[in-house]
Formats: structure tokens, sequence, C-alpha cells
């Protein structure tokens, strides 16, 4: 559409936002640009809890239309990338000692009629909440609430015997960091430059466009780009963007919060997740996590400085142990902790006292005042379709006769199976490959879909696959991960292209980074 300039849009950050805003905006014909100063999804877009979710607390802050939106999107994306995404149960187990976070509008007004609660989360209101979430829209797919009765259920064997009776609803789990990257793929292929390790470092406004000045983080070389418009999606960094890169003087900001998770060897054998309310009216996950683990989280504290590398910490550790081991039989302690991660959320800044009270929902801001920039505050990773939508309506005045709405319903990059067809794709995929184990063709099969059998091309062996690296890892995978998946080092393929780092031993890795470097 600008003829005159390099993008019609030039994007800041290639986090889950701004690769959801590259792909919708390239299908629609703009000439877009995205620059990720690290590697995609290197921030918060790889440190989620990884759910596709309606956000059942959220219903607490009465935030039904965040809530409805998001629930009615869970099967729309599970429908879009099955290889990715799945169903997954949440065991609730109730206690009469659960406890409201104190500053929910919930708790207010049940503190007001029924004082003599004491902040006590009653059964009816979960109930009520559970009956609300299985009908506020969209659910076809994904299976009802259901109740259990622990003393019964296998569901009730790994947790203490005080826990009688659980609630059971639906939620879909999703690859955080593969969304990203599949984004970004599918944009490309509809015409958007990708740029990872390139780094926005200031930009000129005039009245019609924007010159953008990216330094490649690698080699250190400075260009300028034109852009009619630029879309800031920096997370945790949209405010220094705004303020400090654009040089602009604004008000508006995110209030960092940070939140970790901590990997643990697998605690229990089924395949559904607890979802876990504190005494301190927080909640927690208990995941089945990569076949083998379990993932537990999150904590939520203010972060100061995006700069700042987000790490778990001692107290953040026993936080979680302690939290978990209320509710399972065995305790959980630190040194049964195998991995941690922590993610920031940049959480739109609407002035509430408390980190958990802070709205999840998304808040988009023009300023047209010379060439336009949006900027992009909060939002999930369930979300990012909706919130790319509504951005591109935002701009839709400034280039006229812009296609319109196109992403629902169509599938990512090697998403194109029906909804239940995972078996079936990896029974095909070990026939036509025999020498695949089931777990690497599952693993195949999960991180790629149908595009499994491009990586395996004509292999009639192992061997044909390369250099083997550990836990199915071949040079082929690694020279597709370079070539169409964006990755530069081994901790790209290790933690955010997949999660070999979990099983690889440090010589391992080191091998693969050296590959990947080479
Ligand atoms: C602990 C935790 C759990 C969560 N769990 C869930 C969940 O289960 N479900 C859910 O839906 N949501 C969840 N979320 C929310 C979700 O992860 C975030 O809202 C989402 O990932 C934010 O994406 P983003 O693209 O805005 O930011 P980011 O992923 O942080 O991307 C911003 C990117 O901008 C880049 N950047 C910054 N400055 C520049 C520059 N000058 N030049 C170039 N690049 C730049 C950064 O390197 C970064 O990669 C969770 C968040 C956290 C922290």
């Amino acid at each position: 559409m600008a003829q005159d300039f390099d993008y019609d849009l030039l994007i800041i950050g290639g986090g889950i936002n701004g690769c959801g805003i590259a792909r919708d905006a390239a299908g629609r014909g703009l000439r877009v640009g995205l620059a990720e100063m690290d590697d995609l999804a290197s921030a918060t877009s790889s440190a989620s809890t990884k759910l596709f979710h309606g956000g059942l607390r959220y219903l607490e802050y009465f935030e039904v239309r965040l809530v409805r939106e998001a629930l009615i999107e869970r099967e729309t994306l599970l429908r879009a990338m099955p290889h990715i995404s799945w169903p997954m149960r949440f065991v609730l187990p109730y206690h009469k000692d659960m406890r409201f976070e104190s500053a929910t509008p919930t708790s207010k007004l049940l503190g007001f009629v029924m004082p003599w609660m004491k902040g006590r989360r009653p059964a009816w209101l979960i109930r009520l909440g559970l009956f609300m979430y299985d009908h506020l829209g969209g659910r076809k797919i994904l299976p009802a609430t259901a109740t259990l009765d622990l003393r019964r259920a296998p569901e009730g064997g790994p947790l203490q015997d005080r826990f009688e009776k659980a609630y059971e609803y639906s939620d879909c789990w999703v690859e955080d960091s593969r969304l990203v990257v599949l984004n970004a793929r599918d944009a490309v292929a509809r015409g958007a430059d990708i740029m990872v390790r390139t780094k926005v470092t200031g930009a000129k406004r005039h009245s019609d466009h924007w010159t953008v000045t990216l330094s490649d983080q690698q080699s250190g070389a400075m260009r300028d780009v034109s852009a009619k418009m630029i879309v800031n999606a920096a997370g945790p960094w949209v405010g220094d963007v705004l303020n400090g890169t654009l040089g602009l003087n604004s008000r508006e900001g995110v209030r960092l919060v940070r939140g970790s998770h901590i990997v643990v060897p697998k605690l229990y054998e089924h395949d559904k997740c607890y979802f876990f309310q504190g005494e301190d009216g927080r909640i927690i996950f208990a995941i089945p996590y990569e076949g083998d683990f379990t993932l537990i989280g999150t904590t939520d504290a203010d972060h100061s400085d995006p700069s700042q590398v987000p790490s778990c910490t001692i107290e953040e550790q026993d936080y979680l142990c302690a939290f978990a081991s209320k509710y399972f039989k065995a305790p959980v302690t630190r040194d049964q902790i195998v991995w941690t991660y922590s993610g920031v959320r940049p959480l739109y800044d609407d002035g509430a006292e408390n980190a958990s009270a802070l709205t999840r929902d998304y808040t988009l801001k023009l300023d047209d005042a010379a060439a336009p920039l949006l900027n992009i505050f909060g939002g999930k990773i369930t979300t990012y379709r909706r919130l790319a939508e509504s951005a591109l309506r935002k701009i839709a005045t400034q280039f006229e006769g812009l296609k319109g709405e196109w992403t629902a319903g169509v599938p990512m990059p090697g998403g194109n199976f029906p909804v239940d067809g995972v078996d079936a794709l990896i029974a095909d995929l070990q026939r036509d490959y025999p020498f695949l184990e089931a777990a690497w063709a599952k693993r195949l099969v999960r991180a790629y879909g149908t595009d499994a059998r491009v990586i395996l091309g004509d292999a009639k062996n192992a061997a044909d696959l390369g250099e083997a690296f550990g836990a199915g890892l071949s040079a082929a995978e690694l020279d597709w991960l370079r070539s169409h998946e964006f990755a530069r080092t081994g901790q790209d393929v290790l933690w955010r292209r997949s999660k070999l780092g979990l099983r690889l031993s440090a010589e391992q890795a080191a091998r693969v980074d050296a590959y990947m470097q080479a």
C-alpha cells in the first residue's frame, strides 16, 4: 500500500502481540516489517502458564467481557492449531477454608452481605462461577463442568485426605513460544519481513511517516527504514520505547508484575491439572508437563525494571512448594526443582493497588498527532488474535481499502488437520518412518504438525537426518529451525522452539549451540 516507504507498518517486538499483528496485517496486504531485539518470544511470551483460558478467577473482578471473549476464543484457536494446543481438564478441590483475595469486587460484596463468611469462598459461588464459565459462550468441543468425589476418583489419590470434593472444568494448553514462531512464519508466508536480533534504537517522526533506526544486535550494523506507521508491541518495554526510543512524552504505562514457575519431576500419573486455591486467596496450577514433569505456578510480584531479567527467587520457589504441599500428600520440596522460569506481565496500569487485581485486559492507544503510532498495553496469549483484529480496526482509517478480518478459522502452519487428529498423525508418521520411536514421533507431531514430514523428508533411517544431538534432536531439525523458524542459538532451540533443554546434558546442549552458531 505505501509505495513511498519501506513499510506500511513497522512493528516493534516479536512477542505474541507483535507477531499476531504482523500475521493479520500481512494477510490483509499491508507491507509489514517486525523488529525483535532478541529471539522471538524471548520475553514474556515464552514464560506464561501456557493456557488458552477464559480466566475463571477474573469473574471475581466482574471482567465478564474479557472472560467471555477469551472463552469463545479458546476453541477458535484450538481448531487452528491442534498440534501445539490441546484440551485440558482442571480439578479444583474444594475446602471450606478457601479465601478470596480481599480486594476483589466479589469479596467486598460478599463481605457486606454475608459478613459471617469472613472472606471464605462459599461452594455455591464456585459453582456459580463455573456455571457462567460453561455458558458464557463458545463451548462446543470442550466438555462441561463435573463434580468429583475425591474419596473415590483417581484424581483424589495424590491429594491429602481432607479434600473430599472437587469441581472439574475445561481449558486448553498451548505451547506459547511455538505459537509466536508459527505466527511469524505465517506472516512471512504472507509477505512480512521478520527481523530477529534487531533492536529499534531510535525513530524520527515526520508528518506522514517515520524514519526508524534498526541496530543489528549481532554485527552492530545500523540502518534506517521508513514506515507509514509504528506499532509499539514491546511488552514490558512498551513504556521505555514510548518515552525513550521514540522520544515521546507519555503518561501511559504498564505495571510490571513478575510471575514465576517451578518444574519438578512428575508428581502424579493422570493427565489432568489441579487448580489450587490458597488461604491467601491466590491460586496456583499444577500441570502435567513435557511427559515426565509437573509445572507449578505462578506467583505475582512487582518488578521494577524491564531490563532486569526476571528470575524465580528462592522466596518464590519456597512459596510455590509450600502452596502445593498444602494440597499434595507428598510434600513438594525445593530440592525437587529441575527448572524454573519467570516472566513479566506487562499489565496496563489502571491504578489498582494490588498486582493480582490489575486488569488482564488489553488497551490499545492510537496516537495520530503526526505519523501514526499504535501502542499495545497488556493482553493475554489467549486474546492475541482478537487483539490483532482490534489493532487492525484501530488503524484501518490509515489504510484506505484495507481488507477485513480473516484469521478466525485459518490454520497455523502445520495445523491443517482435525482437532482430534493428533493420534492418527503420529501413527501415519510412524508407519512411513518406521525408525521413529513413539515418543519421538509424538514430539515431532506436537511441535510441527503436518510439517513434521517436511523435516523428515525422504529419510529412511535416523542416520539420514544427520548428526544426532540427543532426545531425537537431529541436524535436519536444527536446519529447519534455522531456515524456517528464525532460531540462531542453542537457547532458542532448547528453550523456545522446544523444551529439549530439560532432557539434554550440558555437553549435548553445547553441541547444539555450536551447530547453530557455526
Ligand atoms: C507468569 C505469567 C503467566 C501467564 N500466563 C498466561 C496464560 O496462561 N495464558 C494467557 O493467555 N496469558 C498468560 N500470560 C500473559 C501473556 O504471557 C502476556 O500477556 C503476553 O505474552 C505478552 O506478549 P507481548 O507480545 O505483549 O510481550 P513480550 O512477549 O514480552 O514481547 C515483547 C517483545 O518486544 C521486544 N522488544 C522490546 N523493546 C524492543 C526494541 N526496542 N526493539 C526490538 N524489540 C524490542 C522484546 O525483546 C520482547 O520479545 C502470562 C504472563 C506471565 C508473566
